[in-house]
């Protein structure tokens, strides 16, 4: 082994990059190892089928927190943000819809339409969930303090009590929503506000996306909340970045290594070194050796904790805990190359969203009519089966952004909720031909809204929960690197043991998704990590 690095980091997702940047600020030189050929992780953009090009993966982000955009000023590192003004649009087999924008005020006359009852909760939807973030919104870059030693982490209990504070000042009554409503179901949560089911389920689906939940889960709402933080506009964000997913996690590239990071492709970690107890470098699948002071992994924490770390360096324990944490992936991922923009005659409809679908599908659409629709969709899933009618959600970025497919021609990106990893008949995707009925059963609840699809679809690609993990290294094929339910978040996220971004191993640290906040490209855990880290080394 040569001289050690000071920190060596394992995967280019948009967590490590955060954490590469923060680092390498404070003058560490961060070196980052990713196993694929480009940096991304899970945003990323590439080209498909000749001419198309698509965020292959994720096609929304968090939002990423404005602070951290700043900081690693993305916009001069060739970042830009386009912004639709359709957030989401629901339609209705029935021919009935909406559109959410983001001016407030449109998004009630498109409710109004529907039903002057649910304009009226819209509004009042989006007070408490705005109040509500004002509480949880600094959450996200706060450490979660060490339950053990309350009294040796001041900074992380200041923060605490300034939460605190924040909370007083909503008042009795909203204090007492708060708190009632995160073991909630979220289908309770929505009928408070909306008597209209397509209104319900559209609202509900941000609860459970990428969870293996229905709307009828008990702490489904704390899942909404989590995401509001983020983002208090009920439908969630909606600005993509020009190029795909992909020119963020470039542009956060750029700033990494300008700041002073080197960035590694190719280079799969096959084992984190530990040395006399504490972390000392990893082992690439080529066999080098690189020693480093610390070890940071984005990889998920089952990943680090199950294959990457040697077990005999961890408690029985805590390799428990890593067992029972659940990730087992409920998302699967069709990008398709389209000939022209397919008609959906519920977005032109006046009784639908009224306006041309070109208007709307810049936005994301929902598929997913009622709250027993989600909960049929979920109850699949259960059993080992993909869902005979999934909930989609559907995006054109190539409206926006008309470089990503060949002139008049568009790219569609469907999320496609519940494929669970674990399929009954085994584990094998491949085997049972379940690919190929995940991506019929997806078409077919497409045509039910845009009945010429068919006729326009020149090229698919499925990504399925099981290439999540094998091409993306996501253990489960999980999307968020593990559950985002009460008992897996805050100071459980992963476990309790490692929830603070150090892991029991001195030097190993995680920075990724299977860490607080966890949900979503926001790069909240790898600043979060970085913070920590630079505690440490203080
Ligand atoms: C289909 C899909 C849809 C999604 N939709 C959204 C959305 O709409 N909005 C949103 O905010 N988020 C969404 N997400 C989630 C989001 O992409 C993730 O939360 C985010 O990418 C997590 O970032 P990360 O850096 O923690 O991990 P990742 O992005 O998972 O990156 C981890 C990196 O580590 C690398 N790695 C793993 N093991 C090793 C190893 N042994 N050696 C070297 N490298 C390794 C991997 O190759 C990967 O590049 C979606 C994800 C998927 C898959």
């Amino acid at each position: 082994m040569t001289t050690p690095r000071e920190i060596v980091i394992i995967g280019a997702g948009p967590n490590a990059l955060v954490a590469a940047f923060y680092l390498a600020k404070a003058g560490l030189k961060p070196l980052v190892l990713e196993q694929r050929d480009s940096v991304g992780g899970c945003a990323i953009t590439a080209e498909f089928h000749p001419g198309f090009r698509s965020s292959i993966l994720a096609h929304a982000a968090g939002p990423l927190l404005p602070h951290i955009a700043a900081d690693m000023q993305l916009t001069r590192h060739g970042l830009e943000m386009m912004e639709p003004g359709v957030r989401l649009a629901a339609v209705h087999p029935d021919g009935r819809g909406f559109a959410l924008y983001s001016d407030a005020q449109r998004s009630i006359e498109s409710l109004r339409r529907l039903s002057p009852a649910d304009a009226e909760g819209y509004t009042r939807l989006c007070g408490a969930l705005e109040r509500a973030a004002s509480v949880t919104a600094p959450l996200l870059s706060l450490t979660p303090p060490d339950i053990e030693a309350l009294g040796e982490n001041l900074p992380d209990i200041w923060k605490f009590l300034h939460t605190g504070r924040s909370f007083r000042k909503l008042g009795r009554k909203e204090m007492f929503q708060l708190l009632r409503w995160p073991p909630m179901a979220v289908a309770d949560l929505v009928s408070e506000f909306f008597e209209t089911e397509l209104v319900r389920a559209a609202i509900a689906a941000r609860a459970i996306f990428g969870t293996a939940a229905g709307p009828w889960s008990a702490g489904t709402a704390a899942t909404l909340l989590l995401r509001a933080a983020a983002d208090p506009h009920p439908a969630g964000p909606s600005a993509v970045p020009k190029g795909g997913m992909g020119a963020l996690t470039a542009a956060m590239a750029a700033a990494a290594r300008e700041a002073g990071a080197e960035i590694r492709t190719g280079a799969a970690v096959a084992q984190i070194l530990v040395r006399e107890g504490a972390a000392a470098g990893v082992a690439l699948t080529t066999g080098e050796e690189i020693a480093a002071k610390s070890v940071v992994s984005s990889a998920d924490p089952k990943r680090t904790f199950q294959r990457l770390v040697d077990p005999v360096h961890l408690e029985p324990f805590f390799l428990q805990q890593i067992h029972n944490y659940r990730s087992l992936g409920n998302v699967a991922k069709i990008n398709l190359a389209l000939g022209a923009l397919p008609e959906f005659p519920a977005l032109r409809a006046p009784d639908g969203c009224g306006i041309a679908p070109s208007a709307v599908l810049v936005g994301r659409l929902h598929i997913g009519h009622e709250i027993d629709y989600l909960e049929r969709a979920f109850d699949a899933s259960k059993y080992g089966d993909i869902s005979p009618e999934p909930i989609l959600e559907v995006a054109v970025p190539s409206l926006l952004d008309p470089a990503l497919a060949p002139a008049g021609k568009h790219v569609m990106s469907v999320y496609a909720q519940f494929a669970p990893y674990k399929l009954k008949e085994g584990e094998s995707w491949e085997k049972f031909g379940k690919r190929e009925e995940l991506l019929r059963t997806v078409i077919k609840t497409l045509a039910v809204h845009a009945p010429k699809l068919r006729d326009l679809i020149e090229a698919v690609q499925t990504i399925t929960p099981l290439d999540l993990e094998r091409d993306y290294g996501l253990t489960g094929g999980h999307i968020f690197h593990g559950e985002l339910t009460l008992d897996q978040l805050f100071t459980m996220r992963p476990v309790l043991d490692a929830a603070r971004y150090r892991a029991p191993i001195p030097g190993l640290y995680l920075c990724g998704s299977g860490t607080h906040p966890g949900t979503g490209i926001t790069g909240a855990s790898g600043a979060n990590a970085a913070r920590e880290i630079l505690r440490d080394r203080k």
